[in-house]
């Protein structure tokens, strides 16, 4: 084996890593996908938890460019499940909101709620002035650069004060950008690419990820438990990796190397000095990990939406939690028949700061009692998983808006994933989309040079 060469190495079994893998596998490569744990999918997997399936970051998978691979390899899809609705909890009423209108339609919905709150209460409330804010955002999307210099905060602060406005975009920031509102520049909030559908595995996603090991193993191979140690650099160029397999370190030679551990890692396993000034500059300033406390709630009965099992709900006016999955309603096979499965990817306070996670569970835990009634009586905090950087699992390595390319200054190494997205992607969508990309720059530069 030690001598054996591939034509590709790719590091780490992620969404992006396996897209790259199966496409190139397909393409008639030779592929060698090496994972340093037990399981594949990295953070688009499963693990089994007091009778419970529980993903290890990612939940909805977008109707978008994972999608797209699982039809384009032809994998079976039977088993994914459709969410097509969205919910808005608003002053703990339950307001289902039509995704072909999307956002107009929920700053529509605040603005009569708080109409009539003011009506009622007899109390002037902020103006939404909901038609400025409506063109505003038509025209940030159609590339006006005035506002390049201005957070969204900052953006919407033209248009209102109205904190329930802020709310709404802000969650939708932090739940789909990676960055709070006052954190990420309207600039990149402009180019995000809504998607209106969704789908969740019943199998929970670890399945998608072996059905597109599989594919890899048509033309190629699949390691796991195998920590790649370092990438071996020669004469400057990447030429294979050192892995630990079966307790011993082996070199396997390939023609190029694709590492999907991040680039931060890449830099690590191939040696920092093996890197210009400008690249790592490139990754001080680009690379923007985003944190996320990953909190699942058990209960015996539904918690939200009971009954609605195609549906997502925006809680407002909370600390913390926010955008909610009921799972169990959409996919019961994953909770224990009598229970069901509340999960709920959580931002901290901010999304560049180091975070205080005690503060952030508390904060967590007192949203739950207060938002849930039946909390107290029927539900429990089944887990409550750190997503950050140093434990190499944020919710995304970088912002909407904030991708790295896919070449790194070493010849015949690149990285993949989700610290490589393409301008108006992100997460899953984000990390599928890199790895057809990858494959396409191989199979140019595999192809010129037979
Ligand atoms: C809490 C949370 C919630 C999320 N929610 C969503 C969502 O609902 N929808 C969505 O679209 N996206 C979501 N995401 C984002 C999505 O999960 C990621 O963008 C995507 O899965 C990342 O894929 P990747 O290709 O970058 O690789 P990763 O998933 O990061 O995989 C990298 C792999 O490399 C392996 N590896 C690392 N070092 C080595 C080494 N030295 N040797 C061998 N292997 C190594 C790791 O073990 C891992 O398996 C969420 C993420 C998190 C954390």
């Amino acid at each position: 084996m030690e001598n054996e060469i591939y034509d590709i190495i790719i590091i780490g079994s992620g969404l992006g890593g396996l897209a790259a893998a199966t496409l190139l596998s397909r393409k008639g490569f030779k592929t060698l996908v090496v994972e340093r744990k037990g399981r594949l999918g990295g953070r688009f997997s499963t693990v089994e938890y007091k009778g419970f399936k529980l993903p290890t970051g990612a939940i909805i998978i977008p109707d978008s460019w994972t999608i797209k691979l699982l039809k384009d390899l032809r994998i079976d899809m039977s088993y994914l499940r459709p969410v097509s609705r969205v919910y808005y909890r608003i002053n703990g009423e339950d307001y289902e909101v039509n995704v072909d209108i999307g956002l107009p339609m929920v700053l529509d919905l605040i603005d009569k709620l708080e109409k009539e709150k003011e009506q009622k209460d007899g109390r002037k409330i902020k103006p939404v002035n909901l038609k400025n804010i409506i063109n505003g955002y038509l025209r940030g999307k159609r590339g006006i650069k005035r506002e390049e210099i201005f957070t969204v905060h900052d953006w919407l602060l033209q248009f209102t004060e109205n904190e329930k406005v802020h709310e709404v975009i802000d969650n939708l920031c932090a739940a789909l950008m990676m960055a709070h509102s006052w954190e990420l520049p309207v600039l990149k909030f402009f180019k995000f690419k809504e998607i209106k559908k969704f789908y969740v595995s019943s199998k929970g996603n670890i399945s998608v990820a072996n059905e597109l090991a599989g594919v890899v193993k048509e033309n190629g191979d699949v390691w796991a438990n195998c920590p790649v140690k370092k990438i071996a650099i020669k004469n400057g160029k990447a030429t294979g990796v050192v892995v630990e397999k079966d307790g011993k370190e082996i070199e396997v030679k390939s023609k190029v190397v694709v590492s999907d551990t991040g680039p931060k890692m890449t830099v690590d396993l191939a040696g920092q000095k093996n890197f210009d000034d400008k690249y790592l500059e490139d990754l001080r300033v680009r690379l923007r990990p985003s944190p996320s406390l990953l909190v699942f709630v058990a209960s015996d009965r539904p918690l939200v939406l009971e009954g609605i099992n195609d549906g997502i709900e925006i809680m407002m006016g909370g600390r913390r939690i926010r955008t909610v999955v009921p799972i169990s309603n959409i996919c019961p096979e994953l909770a224990p028949s009598d229970q069901h499965l509340l999960y709920s990817s959580v931002e901290p306070i901010s999304c560049i700061h180091p975070v205080d996670a005690k503060c952030e569970i508390q904060q967590i835990k007192r949203d739950l009692n207060e938002m849930f009634h039946d909390f107290k009586k029927h539900g429990r905090i089944l887990k409550i998983k750190a997503c950050f950087s140093e434990n190499q699992c944020p919710e995304g390595w970088t912002w909407l808006g904030y991708g790295l390319p896919l070449e790194t200054p070493i010849p015949n190494l690149y990285n993949v994933g989700d610290a490589c997205v393409a301008l108006g992607l992100i997460g899953t969508t984000g990390s599928v989309e890199s790895g057809y990309r990858m494959a396409d720059i191989i199979e140019n530069k595999l192809n010129n040079k037979k």
